[in-house]
């Protein structure tokens, strides 16, 4: 090992120790630091390591859970970015971490979440093994720009991993586009069937074909723009995929049980988690597991003992009702949550919580295309709608556009007050927050009771 990559190293852990002692965790500054003195630090600590990478707009982090599940019941020695630590500089520093001070790495396997921009940089580093590549959405307006920008740094981020085996979804026609003109092996996993008996009215973030834009034509769609699409003009569409869903048996707001075909061989698999997107998350969870060379019985068993991932779906009990609170981002994962709570006929309450800071996206203008007319539908079953974050005139504006009775739209700007009313009585609740949201509503629900049991 080079000395500048030694020194690198011991200032990337020192830094980050020190951070951590201050209260200071989760900073960028160990990994740009450590960049700084060696900039192909990744590549050195990252030699001997089969490295998995999971990118993509919406389930990077459940999807990444689950094969950690299916890694960790396999016996491998892995590690992974846990807490969120998704760009470059973060990657960098849980490779320091989990290396001795001499830049040795004593695990076999690491698997990293990647947002699609540090992807784009890690791929010219790391000797990825398996890239896992869930689907391609549009994310906040303002954070990535156009759509193709995340499909391009995912197209250029392949460029340098010709020997990676990709995991693609088949049903996603942006994502599916990946593996033209390029040597990698490629696993297609998708579903086969519809999820839902009837899909919500959302827009499609890919309505026209890729290569000459005719509007795709669709046997059945799941969710969002995903589903058997195929261009009537160009003949471009969707793969058979070789890891698939064949059957939807129940999908439940706790859990759902599939049938899932893997090369070949169909397994009844129990998903530990609600929503058509889980089912997703579960089949490409399978696909990196296949790569990797785990046994089939392991990585379907690992699907149903796989609990909650950070914010996905955690589930508490707040005064006297249970709780879910469902992390949203985009207009394709709240319509996801709006399915689900649609498909549900119990009586909830329900509160939104809408934040602007960056990690949400400054532009909120991506509430306008999130399907809540398919709950204003309903609104008679939801004995509360709460509405809070720092941008909750918003949100009850585009609540009240959506047909929800304006005498029924509660704004309550207080979080304890928020949590006070959903735990007054016994109906269960679903708590839908932005990114930063979520953090803030988490601080003032671990001042309330003790759920670091469902998040740890
Ligand atoms: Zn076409």
């Amino acid at each position: 090992m080079k000395l500048k990559t030694r020194i690198a190293v011991i200032i990337c852990k020192v830094s980050g120790a020190l951070l951590r002692k201050m209260g200071r965790g989760g900073t960028n500054l160990p990994g740009k630091l450590a960049l700084k003195i060696d900039k192909n630090i990744l590549g050195e600590l990252s030699q001997s390591v089969k490295v998995t990478v999971v990118t993509g707009t919406n389930g990077k982090t459940t999807t990444s859970r689950m094969i950690e599940q299916a890694f960790s019941d396999a016996g491998f020695r892995y590690f992974s970015n846990k807490s969120g630590a998704n760009l470059l500089t973060g990657i960098i520093a849980v490779f320091a971490q989990y290396c001795s001070l001499s830049g040795k790495c004593r695990y076999t396997h690491a698997l990293i979440e990647c947002d699609e921009a540090a992807f784009r940089k890690a791929s010219e580093f790391l000797p990825v093994e398996c890239l896992v590549v869930n689907n391609i959405f549009r994310d906040q307006l303002d954070r990535y720009g156009e759509i193709t920008h995340t499909l391009n740094a995912i197209r250029e981020g392949i460029t340098h991993i010709p020997d990676a085996v990709l995991c693609l979804n088949a049903d996603c026609s942006l994502t599916a586009s990946l593996a033209e003109k390029i040597p990698n092996r490629v696993v297609w996993f998708g579903v086969n069937v519809p999820i839902y008996t009837h899909a919500a009215h959302e827009l499609s973030d890919a309505p026209y074909c890729i290569h000459c834009k005719t509007e795709y034509q669709y046997d059945y769609v799941t969710y969002g723009h995903l589903g058997g699409f195929h261009c009537p003009n160009c003949g471009y569409g969707r793969k058979t995929p070789s890891i698939a869903v064949t059957q939807i048996l129940t999908a439940g707001a706790d859990a759902s049980d599939i049938v899932l075909d893997i090369c070949g061989r169909e397994y009844d698999v129990h998903v530990n988690l609600p929503g058509g997107y889980n089912i997703y998350n579960a089949a490409a969870a399978a696909a990196a597991a296949h790569v990797a060379g785990i046994d089939d019985e392991t990585a379907v068993s690992a699907l149903g003992q796989f609990e909650c991932g950070f914010g996905r779906a955690e589930q508490f009990t707040l005064g006297k009702a249970q709780a879910r609170m469902m992390l949203v981002k985009n207009p394709a994962g709240f319509n996801q949550v709006i399915n689900l709570i649609a498909h549900d006929e119990g009586s909830y309450k329900l509160a939104f919580l809408l934040n602007d800071r960056f990690a949400d996206g400054t532009d909120i203008s991506w509430i306008w295309d999130v399907d809540f007319e398919a709950l204003a539908e309903q609104q008679e079953r939801f004995t509360q709608i709460l509405v809070s974050g720092v941008r909750a005139d918003d949100m009850a504006l585009r609540l009240k556009y959506a047909g929800f009775r304006t005498d029924r739209l509660e704004v309550v700007r207080e979080y304890e007050t928020l949590l006070d009313r959903v735990g007054a009585d016994e109906t269960p609740a679903f708590l839908m927050p932005t990114y930063t949201a979520m953090f803030d509503l988490r601080n003032e629900i671990s001042r309330h009771t003790d759920i670091k049991a469902f998040y740890e």
